[in-house]
């Protein structure tokens, strides 16, 4: 196991327990909004600045309660030794990433989770069905939060994947509907890359969805585009030209602004939501005082 970071306990990553969370390194997408962006390529948080900007929003952590790890094919040991100690209070561990399906040892890995009478949770882009599958099959897992990118049609742009296969999405989505197992989808909404149509498409996508989350994008000098360009850290409005690669290797450029919804504009896109899926919410969005 590649673990990047991980956070001993946690009343947010896993809905109503008391959990840890695991974070591991690496994905297949390339999200120019993520908060995890060391993750994704490869290294670990760096605590020895400024903590607070270390720790993905997105993820529930808390930046003082994270530790870093060097990042290397052993960790999974480490870790299991620190969840073993703490078994007794602790009620489940989250496994997040990066992108924890890219774990080549993850099923040995929660099978011992598991062993100390532990639930798991496991955060995915859902770009792997098949290990999702498996995992459930093998009594892995225990609840899934899926991320929700955008509609079909606007999969690619938003994962950073040009031609991205939407069939092994698709495939994840209608296995965690029918499967029998609890989950959530979540989609980070990102003014510049999302629009009232692709939350129509999505909403019609989910219909019959048991729990929808709508999030907010929030900037910080470490999300993902920042990371792999050049552009100066700190601005709300962050306009970023990102190198993709598409199914060629044919690398090419695409151009966005990423801003931060306003509140009544997430009302917006959760009215829409909710025409197809009546549970919708949004999540951690102060609303004003009525
Ligand atoms: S799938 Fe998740 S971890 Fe991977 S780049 Fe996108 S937001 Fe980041």
């Amino acid at each position: 196991m590649r673990i990047g970071g991980f956070l001993p306990t946690t009343l947010l990553d896993y809905p109503e327990k008391l959990a840890c969370t695991v974070f591991t390194c690496g994905c297949n997408f390339r999200c120019p909004f993520c908060q995890n962006g060391s993750l994704v390529l490869g290294t670990h948080y760096d605590l020895s600045g400024s903590p607070d900007t270390t720790v993905s929003e997105n993820a529930g952590t808390n930046a003082a309660s994270v530790f870093s790890m060097a990042s290397n094919d052993d960790q999974g040991v480490d870790i299991l030794e620190h969840i073993k100690k703490r078994k007794n209070i602790l009620e489940g561990v989250c496994i997040t990433g990066g992108e924890p399906t890219l774990q080549k040892d993850l099923s040995d890995f929660l099978r011992k989770v598991k062993n100390l009478g532990l639930l798991v949770k496991l955060d995915t882009n859902g770009s792997r069905p098949d290990i999702v599958k498996a995992l459930y099959q093998e009594d892995l897992i225990d609840y899934v939060a899926m991320d929700i990118k955008s509609s079909k049609e606007g999969y690619s742009a938003v994962s950073g994947i040009a031609g991205l296969p939407i069939a092994a999405i698709e495939e994840s989505v209608e296995f965690l509907m029918h499967s029998g197992i609890a989950y959530e989808f979540r989609t980070t909404l990102v003014k510049g890359l999302h629009t009232h149509a692709d939350m129509e498409s999505i909403a019609t996508w989910l219909k019959g969805a048991e729990k929808y989350y709508l999030q907010s994008y929030e900037d910080s000098d470490l999300i993902l585009c920042k990371l792999m360009s050049s552009s100066s850290p700190g601005s709300m409005t962050h306009t970023t030209s990102l190198k993709i690669t598409d199914s060629r290797n044919t690398p090419f450029h695409v151009d966005f602004t990423l801003e931060t919804f306003s509140t009544e504009e997430l009302q917006q896109f959760l009215q829409i939501a909710q025409t197809s899926i009546p549970s919708a919410v949004l999540r951690g969005v102060e609303m004003p005082a009525s």
